[in-house]
């Protein structure tokens, strides 16, 4: 965490909010939220590129996310997710019988 991530065009230094991904197997370049990993084929675009961002002729563009302001997290869901983590951090009950995925099944006809 804390590393900034910043538009892939040479001549830009904006903070990345999109990523553009080439699928060359379907001659589609997909504009989604920023990825995040970095992986081959991908590029992070800033607000400006991402809108003037151009596929190569004959390919398809696909935009997942038309509205980049709604990319980030919100306040909300950094809070869901600090329940959620909180959530997972609690023991778990034991369970008598041992796991439901050991018991028998049977079949219901
Ligand atoms: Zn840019």
């Amino acid at each position: 965490m804390g590393v900034v991530r910043r538009c892939t065009r040479s001549t830009c230094s904006q903070t990345a909010v999109a990523t553009l991904t080439y699928v060359y197997a379907d001659q589609t370049a997909v504009l989604g939220p920023l990825a995040t990993y970095a992986e081959p084929h991908t590029y992070d675009l800033c607000v400006a590129h991402a809108d003037r961002m151009s596929a190569p002729q004959g390919w398809n563009v696909l935009r997942l996310a038309p509205d980049p302001a709604a990319a980030p997290p919100n306040h909300d869901d950094l809070l869901a997710l600090a329940d959620a983590v909180r959530e997972a951090g609690r023991p778990v009950p034991p369970v008598p019988d041992g796991p439901p995925s050991l018991r028998l099944v049977r079949p219901d006809s």
